[in-house]
């Protein structure tokens, strides 16, 4: 794993350890339930006003004006695994861009609203949206988990729709996950 990677890593080792919400097992059961008893309301919207050069915004993080609490808007009209994967990505663009802590209020001029859609981001939106994937695949799919597991299948693909399927990932996150943990 790289700085960034182990960072995050510990970062959401930290937030589980405070937040009972946000271990795995619950995690994995319904991350929807785990992420709004942080405090952020999770809404559903269709999204298709949004899209730009015909591609589609899977979700985006903004603040309550009347709450001042973070709220995250997911496109309705995705598949569940992409949701829960936009999600944890949106958490994380909370948790570590925002600097938001749960309970805390949050002016929401300080909160830019990121659009979670590959379209036209700068060197610095760039290096924030990988750090949101990161956290995302941490958080979904643990390096460490993959790691005591890597002994169970005969094969990367067999383990890589495993993990998928157990885990509620995209087979291309529990790819990464998985190459990550043989890296080390
Ligand atoms: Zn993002």
């Amino acid at each position: 794993m790289n700085d960034t990677q182990l960072k995050i890593k510990k970062i959401v080792n930290a937030l589980r350890l405070e937040y009972p919400s946000m271990s795995l097992e619950s995690i994995i059961e319904d991350i929807e339930i785990s992420i709004e008893l942080l405090g952020i309301n999770i809404l559903y919207s269709d999204l298709s006003d949004l899209e730009k050069e015909g591609r589609r915004v899977s979700g985006f993080a903004r603040v309550n004006k009347n709450t001042g609490r973070p709220e995250i808007v997911i496109n309705g009209n995705e598949p569940k695994f992409r949701s829960r994967f936009t999600m944890a990505h949106e958490l994380g663009h909370i948790l570590l861009h925002w600097k938001w802590l749960p309970g805390r209020r949050i002016d929401h001029h300080f909160a830019e609203i990121t659009y979670r859609a590959d379209i036209n981001y700068s060197q610095t939106e760039k290096a924030r949206e990988r750090q949101a994937n990161e956290f995302a695949s941490e958080l979904l799919l643990p390096v460490d988990e993959v790691k005591n597991l890597k002994n169970q299948y005969p094969n990367i693909s067999l383990m890589r729709n495993a993990l998928a399927d157990q885990y509620k990932v995209s087979p291309q996150v529990a790819k990464i996950q998985i190459e990550k943990a043989n890296v080390e």
